[in-house]
């Protein structure tokens, strides 16, 4: 049996009339960048974070980058944020002269630890971007006090996060000052190539995250700030209208599919040896991603039987090799480096069928349960040498 990490053909097939239909209202249009359809798009994804304004970007990265710009970081800042989360959440502060400060993770939840925020504080300190990784809310309450006495803006990366919750009801990107989407394919609410939107209930931010998009120009051809080219195009915007109609159902799948994970797995009597991801009600599983030993070799194994995998991420980001100038040495974040180390993210997406996931938990089970012999293999193989 194949299972794929992600099938996005599965869920292109029941909505392809609509998708066609919209990306022909915008052929028939040949109005390509912002204008209405962004707009609309603007609005719809504000109202469904419960937002007071969107701006949609050219990506999440690009997302990131404005947000941070708008907030005015620059030369010398100083930027806090988690070493276990993808690439652009750092390179954004790096790329504009700022310096990453890295907090370490909670075990549990795979989020920055709020109380070592506060042990990285300087009177550098200009923002700090929590980000929501996997889908799951980081705990934002004693970040957002300390910032809020201090001036710092607290940016969310929630390009993994559109749609979830955290422990008091607030929905990812509206907790913080502003809070930065991924439109990218594999992302909850996935685009046809790159798109991204920043949301924030500030409105002098959201003008100059408006007006940073195109180049700093108010009016056009007039510039007080640099900005760059960071708009989102009409067909993306286009179909994201169309998907993100679906994406409360999607979400509601995606749900459903880890609760049968755990059910699985319970049944399995692996307990002991896999660690299930933490069990949320705002959890929106952009992925499942369990702790497992012997990680790279179950991964080949579940390859070489059809199921597909990741390992999101392998290395934390203070010890990547283009951060080597920061300083940062082997240990110093321990759980991150534990984490990079464990995890293995598991097909979760909305069509994902229940034999695909029992075949999926069969296969780590047939692993496993030999591995529990491998002292018996490796006496047998020191006899034979
Ligand atoms: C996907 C992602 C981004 C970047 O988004 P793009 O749209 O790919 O540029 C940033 N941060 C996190 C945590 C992401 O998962």
């Amino acid at each position: 049996m194949k299972v794929p990490l992600l099938d996005l053909q599965a869920q292109y097939a029941p909505i392809r009339a609509e998708i066609r239909a919209a990306m022909d209202r915008v052929c028939d249009a040949q109005h390509f960048i912002l204008g209405p359809e962004v707009s609309a798009l603007e609005e719809e994804v504000a109202q469904f974070c419960g937002a007071r304004f969107g701006v949609g970007v050219s990506s999440g990265t690009d997302a990131l980058l404005v947000a941070l710009m708008a907030a005015g970081v620059g030369p010398g800042d100083e930027v806090i944020t988690s070493s276990f989360t993808f690439f652009a959440t750092a390179g954004v502060i790096v790329r504009l002269g700022a310096r990453p400060v890295f907090v370490d993770i909670d075990a549990g939840t795979f989020n920055l630890k709020s109380e070592e925020v506060q042990t990285k504080l300087t009177s550098c300190t200009k923002a700090i971007v929590p980000v929501h990784l996997f889908g799951l809310c980081a705990e934002l309450s004693s970040i957002l006090e300390i910032a809020g006495d201090r001036g710092i803006h607290v940016i969310e990366d929630a390009a993994q996060a559109i749609g979830a919750g955290d422990r008091l009801g607030r929905s990812a990107g509206t907790i913080g000052d502003m809070g930065c989407f991924s439109f990218f394919p594999s992302k909850n609410l996935g685009a046809f190539g790159d798109a991204g939107m920043i949301v924030t209930n500030d409105a002098d931010l959201a003008e100059s995250l408006r007006v940073l998009r195109v180049h700093g120009g108010k009016p056009k051809y007039y510039h007080r700030v640099v900005g760059g080219n960071f708009r989102l195009d009409a067909l993306q915007a286009a179909v994201l209208r169309v998907k993100l109609k679906h994406l409360t159902a999607w979400t509601e799948a995606r749900r459903r599919n880890a609760q049968r994970y755990r059910e699985l797995f319970a049944e399995s009597g692996l307990q002991s040896q896999v660690t299930l991801p933490q069990d949320t009600p705002g959890h929106i599983y952009n992925q499942f991603v369990i702790r497992v030993p012997r990680r790279d070799e179950l991964r080949s194994f579940l390859r070489q039987n059809g199921v597909e995998t990741e390992i999101y991420y392998p290395v934390p980001l203070h010890l990547q090799d283009c951060f080597a100038d920061l300083g940062y040495r082997k240990g110093e974040l321990p759980e991150s480096e534990k984490a990079a180390a464990q995890v293995l993210a598991l097909p979760i997406y909305p069509e994902l069928l229940m034999e695909q996931q029992r075949h999926v938990v069969e296969q780590i089970r047939r692993y496993l349960d030999d591995g529990a012999q491998a002292p018996e293999l490796s006496r047998g193989s020191a006899a034979v040498s």
